[in-house]
Formats: structure tokens, C-alpha cells, sequence
């Protein structure tokens, strides 16, 4: 659909001074116009603001990174704080990002999907997380859904839900965690049992986000004995009899990414609502993982630039000794540091995608860019805080929130405990 726009230019993206972003489907919502692009004088404001540096990128990814920066900035950024104080979920901001068709970006247009790489639909989760990272961890769960659907799902399913994914008709979510299986995942106890109209599913799982409000929920149940070879996937659908949110969790930020305890009681899903076969669900949801975890890493640099962003502006408006705070060489190696690490975790992220996208064997790599990038957010926004002085513990000032959203990036798809295990472990077997 870019690339259309890009063809009708009829020069290559170098010999273009200005690119009109049309959308394919005409349904750029009302008062956010086609967005026009100076590609070779780039604003001060995006220069000094490099989250996913354009020059890095190829024609198609540059145009996709524009549109979305605008969307982010003009559209997400804005609202993040009201949704956040009122620990209300997004909806209209969701609704949007599906009528920019970025509710599919990396899976076939076949399944209405755009058919980018993935590394290209990283660029986007970062940059809206840079504005709005509650909001960018929804668009992570929803392809998460979707990634099983497409690697391990019959035809029938892709047709019947990975395509109203992919259309952002359906929004989906991931349930693996349970009560008492978290990291051990492979000990859930979530039921499935095989009937003559389909799986009946009972159990309870915990911190589904999104889980209320998704369509369409990936759940890991039990069809067979202890163990991960006992585990199947199924999607099951809002609004099926038995199913649904029995608490919505208050928590220390993402205050606005509802976070639900689900309830399953003989809940009824048709048998071709399975994921792939039966037993093969641990796996999927493992291989879902490996994927997630870079949507996580891309979401932790979003935010680590946001707090980065924040400090340089606060540091050369806030003066003391009658001089701005940023001309303190101490502060200034603060910035650097910060800077740094984040080069350096957009980097790994980057590098594990293309392994994806080559399809090469990137799940250390992946847990590796989860593990650096989360733990980068947590120090740069820790550190972006400290450079506001007292005014970084002032809620007016969005470096706390920043700060709060950083601690679950340490946790959620594998605390980094977990990812140091998994990395370990690989380096180590024979
Ligand atoms: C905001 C939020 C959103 C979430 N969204 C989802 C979601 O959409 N879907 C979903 O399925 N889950 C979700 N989760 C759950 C998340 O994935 C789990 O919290 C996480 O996997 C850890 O499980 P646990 O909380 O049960 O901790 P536990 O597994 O009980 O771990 C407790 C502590 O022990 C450590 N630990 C455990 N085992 C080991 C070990 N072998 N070696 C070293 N250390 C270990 C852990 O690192 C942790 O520090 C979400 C969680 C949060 C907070």
C-alpha cells in the first residue's frame, strides 16, 4: 500500500524533495490530513528526536516511520496522560491505528495483513511507544495473537481470524499466566476437554492484558497429561458463554493496558478454534514468545527515548548557578550514558529482527534484546527522573510515569531472570 504510493511518485525516494503519504484505503480519520513529508530538510525537531534513524532505513520503512511518527506525536502522545489518570483502555486510539492499516503490519496481505518485515513493524511499535508505551504494549499483545495464528493455525483459522486481525476488525490478546504458574509455565492447569461440539474450557488465568477487551484471546489449556506436552492453544472468542474478565488489576503503571484475571468456566470453543495440534500448544506459545519479546524491546526504547527527550529538554531550560543545568559536565556524562545504552539496545533489536526476517534461529538474540532493553528503560528513565531534580517526582512531569512503565518491561513475556535462564542455557547445552 506504501510501496503504491511510492511507485506513483515514479522516482526513486533520493530524487523526491517531498512525499504525499497516501493511505490505500482512504481512511485516515477526519482531522489527522495525508501527511506531507520534506525528506531532505528534516524539521530541527526530528533531528534531534532520532528514535529509528531515517537514514538507516529504505524508502518504504522511511515513509511508514514518518506517517507513524506524525500519528504518534499528533495523535497518541496527547492522550496518553488523560487515558493513563483515568486507567481507561484506548479504544479510539486502537480504532485508529486499524484505520491506518498498522494492525497487521508483518503478516500476508493474503490475510489483510501489509506483508512488511518485521524489523519495519518493530520501527512502528517504537515509535508509538516513544508517545504512548501502554498503547504500543497492546499493539504488541494483538500481534502476538496473531503471530501463532499465522505460524501455526489450519487455513481455516487464518481466514476466519487472522484476517479480522490483520483488518484491526479483531483485537487480540495472549493468556499463558496463571495463578500459580507464572515463570513455570509449563505447569498451568487451565482445562480443555474434548466434547462432540468442540473443547470445553475451565480454569482461571491472571494478568491477561487486554484480555476484557480483545476479541479474540490466545489461551493455553490442558487437553492431556502434566506437563508441556499436555498443552494446546485455542482462541476463544468475547462474548462466548463462560468466558470472561472476573477482575481488572490496579497497578503501578500501564494504568491505562487493562490487566485482567479471566474466568473460563466449561467455556465452549469450536474444535477449528485450536491452534495448530493438540499438545503442540507450549511450543506456540514459547515460538509466540521469542517474537513478543522483541515487540518488548522495541516498546523499552520507545520509552528510554521518551525519558532521554525529556531530560535534554528539562537540562536546557532549568537553570541554577545562573546557567542551564545541561552545561554541568556530571549531567552532561548522565545524557551521554543514557544515549549510549540506548543506541546500543536499538541495535541489538534491530539485529535479532533481522535474523527473524532471515529466517535464522533468533531466539537468544531476542531474549538478549529483551533483557538489554528493558533493563536500558529502567536505568534511563531512573536516570531521566534524577536529572529533573525534584520535579521528576511531580506527576506534571511524565518522567515518573515513565519510570513506573519501565519496572513491567522487566517482567512482562519472561521476567529477565527468566531471559538470563533461557540465554544461559543455550550457550551452555550440548
Ligand atoms: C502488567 C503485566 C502484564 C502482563 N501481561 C500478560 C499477558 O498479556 N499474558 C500473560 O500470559 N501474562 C502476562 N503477564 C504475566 C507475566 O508474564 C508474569 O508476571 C511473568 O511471566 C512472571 O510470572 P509471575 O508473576 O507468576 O512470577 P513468578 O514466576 O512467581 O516469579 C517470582 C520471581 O521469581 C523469579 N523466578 C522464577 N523462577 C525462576 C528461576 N527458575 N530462576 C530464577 N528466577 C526465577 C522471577 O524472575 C521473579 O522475580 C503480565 C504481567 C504484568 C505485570
Amino acid at each position: 500500500m506504501l510501496a503504491l504510493a511510492l511507485h506513483q511518485v515514479g522516482k526513486p525516494l533520493e530524487e523526491v524533495d517531498q512525499l504525499l503519504v497516501v493511505h490505500c484505503h482512504g481512511r485516515l480519520r477526519d482531522g489527522f490530513p495525508a501527511p506531507v513529508f520534506d525528506l531532505h530538510v528534516p524539521s530541527p525537531d526530528i533531528l534531534r528526536r532520532m528514535p529509528a534513524d531515517l537514514r538507516l532505513l529504505d524508502d518504504e520503512q522511511r515513509a511508514l516511520v514518518q506517517m507513524v511518527r506524525e500519528f504518534a506525536d499528533e495523535v497518541a502522545a496527547p492522550a496518553a496522560d488523560e487515558y493513563e489518570r483515568r486507567s481507561e483502555d484506548p479504544a479510539p486510539l486502537y480504532k485508529q491505528l486499524a484505520e491506518l492499516d498498522l494492525t497487521g503490519i508483518s503478516y500476508p496481505e493474503e490475510y489483510n495483513g501489509l506483508g512488511l518485515a518485521y524489523g519495519t513493524y518493530l520501527l512502528v511499535v517504537e515509535e508509538i511507544a516513544r508517545a504512548y508505551l501502554g498503547f504500543a504494549v497492546g499493539l504488541s499483545v494483538h500481534t502476538l495473537c496473531a503471530f501463532a495464528i499465522n505460524g501455526f493455525g489450519s487455513d481455516e483459522l487464518k481466514k476466519d481470524v487472522l484476517s479480522r486481525l490483520c483488518s484491526g476488525e479483531w483485537f487480540g490478546a495472549y493468556s499463558l499466566s496463571e495463578p500459580q504458574s507464572g515463570s513455570d509455565a509449563g505447569a498451568l492447569g487451565t482445562k480443555a476437554q474434548l466434547s462432540d461440539d468442540g473443547y470445553r474450557l475451565s480454569g482461571s488465568k491472571v494478568f491477561c492484558t487486554r484480555g476484557n477487551e480483545a476479541d479474540a484471546v490466545l489461551v493455553m489449556a490442558r487437553t492431556g497429561g502434566p506437563g508441556a506436552k499436555g498443552i494446546s492453544a485455542f482462541i476463544v472468542e468475547k462474548g462466548t458463554d463462560g468466558f470472561g474478565g472476573s477482575k481488572k488489576e490496579d497497578k503501578m503503571g500501564w494504568r491505562s493496558s487493562p490487566t485482567w484475571m479471566l474466568q473460563l468456566d466449561d467455556a465452549l470453543v469450536p474444535a477449528s478454534r485450536r491452534v495448530g495440534e493438540e499438545g503442540e500448544g507450549f511450543r506456540i506459545a514459547l515460538a509466540s514468545l521469542d517474537s513478543g519479546r522483541l515487540g518488548i524491546a522495541a516498546c523499552s526504547i520507545g520509552l528510554a527515548q521518551a525519558a532521554l527527550d525529556e531530560a535534554l529538554r528539562f537540562t536546557a531550560e532549568r537553570e541554577q548557578f545562573g546557567k542551564p543545568v545541561n552545561q554541568n559536565q556530571g549531567l552532561q556524562f548522565m545524557l551521554a550514558d543514557m544515549s549510549t545504552q540506548i543506541e546500543a539496545g536499538r541495535a541489538l533489536y534491530r539485529y535479532a529482527a533481522s535474523l527473524r526476517d532471515a529466517g535464522k534461529d533468533y531466539s537468544i538474540a531476542a531474549a538478549q534484546a529483551k533483557l538489554f532493553c528493558s533493563d536500558v528503560a529502567m536505568r534511563v528513565t531512573t536516570d531521566a527522573v534524577q536529572l529533573h531534580g525534584g520535579y521528576g517526582y511531580i506527576t506534571e512531569y511524565p518522567v515518573e510515569r515513565y519510570m513506573r512503565e519501565a519496572k513491567a518491561l522487566q517482567i512482562v513475556e519472561g521476567t529477565n531472570q527468566i531471559q538470563r535462564l533461557v540465554i544461559g542455557r543455550k550457550l551452555t547445552s550440548v
